[in-house]
């Protein structure tokens, strides 16, 4: 990432900045990641920060991430916190 956060606050919910279009509330993040792709935010994805911060709206740091493959990655995650905690639960004192 090349260029640096550009921070949005409006409208917050959930952390993350909304913009009104057409009279309803959108999420700019996902709204800025449809622009970018030129297309709608299919079924299955989402609109991720590669920066982490939710109300970012720098288009470089927003991409396009399969929900699937997210999942998989916060159970493997969350596997290894388990293991952590047995391991250290399960350690000779
Ligand atoms: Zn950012």
């Amino acid at each position: 990432m090349d260029k640096p956060c550009i921070l949005s606050n409006e409208c917050l919910s959930h952390g993350y900045p909304r913009v009104k279009i057409a009279g309803e509330y959108v999420w700019q993040h996902r709204y800025i990641l449809q622009l970018k792709l030129d297309r709608p935010i299919k079924e299955g994805f989402e609109a991720c920060h590669l920066c982490n911060i939710t109300n970012c709206i720098e288009p470089e740091h927003i991409v396009l991430k399969d929900i699937n493959t997210m999942k998989k990655i916060l159970e493997l995650i969350i596997k290894e916190i388990e293991v952590a905690e047995f391991v250290q639960e399960n350690l000779p004192q």
